[in-house]
């Protein structure tokens, strides 16, 4: 069997407020492997297809403009259970409700408004971990 793979993104507000080593640190500390990593500016076309299970959602259109709101880390990891366990390190993704511990529980809260920023993006299962590599690397 092939090592599990899981991409991530650190997304703009993660970037903007200079945790993007805080980010890949949790995971790496964890144990996981870093096997790639690369700057990306996300295109609609991009993220239509990244977030297909949400383009026809209202807030849609809030999502777009957030993930285009500045540039964007894009890692991929490996290990056993690494979606799992990456997705446990990343926390709820309302960030309000975010365990303590979790990336999104200790850095990042609501904004006004109905605006959800949750700094890191985490594929939740090997379908689409390898369907979103494709899309960013
Ligand atoms: P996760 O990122 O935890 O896997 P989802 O796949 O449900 O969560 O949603 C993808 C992303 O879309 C979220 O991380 C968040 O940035 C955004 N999002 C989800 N739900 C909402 C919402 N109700 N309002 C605004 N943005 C949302």
């Amino acid at each position: 069997m092939t090592t599990q793979r899981i991409l991530i993104l650190v997304k703009p507000d993660g970037v903007r407020r200079g945790l993007v080593g805080e980010v890949l640190s949790r995971i790496e500390r964890k144990g996981y492997t870093l096997e790639d990593l690369r700057w990306v500016n996300a295109s609609s076309q991009q993220l239509r297809y990244h977030y297909s299970d949400l383009v026809s959602k209202p807030f849609y259109p809030s999502i777009e403009e957030y993930m285009t709101s500045g540039p964007m880390v894009a890692a991929i990891f490996s290990g056993a259970r690494v979606i799992e366990g990456v997705r446990s390190l990343a926390g709820a993704t309302d960030p309000t409700a975010a365990a303590p511990g979790t990336i999104r529980g200790d850095l990042a809260c609501a904004l006004e408004g109905d605006r959800i920023e949750n700094i890191i993006h985490a594929s939740d299962s090997p379908e689409n971990a390898e369907k979103e590599i494709g899309i960013w690397f």
